[in-house]
């Protein structure tokens, strides 16, 4: 299982974090062991002073595939659920500034908590897809898939020439504008359609 994350796929939240609107996907990737199932805190690491939540939409990959072609790419994916793309920005800068991969930032354990997954259906289509992240019940992100930069489908079709896609890999589809820290003892919660399905405590 990999887990496949889209980076600035939002106008909004590229801007505030200073970086340019791009023009192909930037894509980077996730371990397995970087996973955090439903139920589970996520511990505040030690190599970081700036543990960051970015709020994702993410889908799971339900057919194998390759070269999936964008009018297709709906068939290879069945469920939707919200996820947390834990950063660790101050890392995140330093790697950036320094032109290195961005993995110690972005890739460790815990860093890719997801909520419990719903079926996609005419109610949860992915395109037109509500969401918001509350922080100790204060909204912090209020994110709407229409606004992404690149459709899921047009992502999987991106990746797919790269990667061959198996079931049950995930897709973080990208964060809308409002990231930002989380401290021990903070809860995080996700509503899609305005249904929670993630639930998050930092520890
Ligand atoms: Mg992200």
């Amino acid at each position: 299982m990999k887990i496949i994350c889209v980076g600035r796929n939002y106008a909004e939240h590229a801007k505030e974090l200073q970086n340019e609107v791009p023009v192909i996907p930037v894509i980077f990737m996730k371990p397995k062991s970087a996973l955090l199932l439903p139920g589970k805190p996520i511990y505040y690491p030690e190599f970081t002073d700036d543990l960051q939540y970015e709020c994702e939409v993410v889908v799971r990959i339900c057919k194998n595939g390759k070269f999936i072609q964008e009018k297709f790419a709906n068939k290879y994916y069945d469920q939707v659920t919200l996820g947390i793309d834990f950063t660790a920005r101050d890392l995140q800068r330093e790697q950036q500034k320094k032109g290195l991969p961005w993995e110690i930032a972005k890739a460790f354990d815990g860093s890719a908590a997801v909520g419990t997954f719903v079926p996609i259906t005419i109610e949860t289509e992915v395109s037109n897809l509500a969401f918001q992240l509350k922080l100790n019940n204060e909204t912090v992100q209020d994110g709407h898939t229409r606004n992404m930069i690149f459709s899921v489908d047009h992502i999987i079709a991106y990746i797919s020439q790269f990667f061959t896609l198996h079931i049950g890999d995930m897709i973080f589809t990208g964060t809308p504008a409002g990231v930002g820290r989380v401290n021990a003892e903070d809860k995080l919660e996700g509503y899609l359609q305005g249904n929670k399905v993630l639930d998050v405590l930092v520890k």
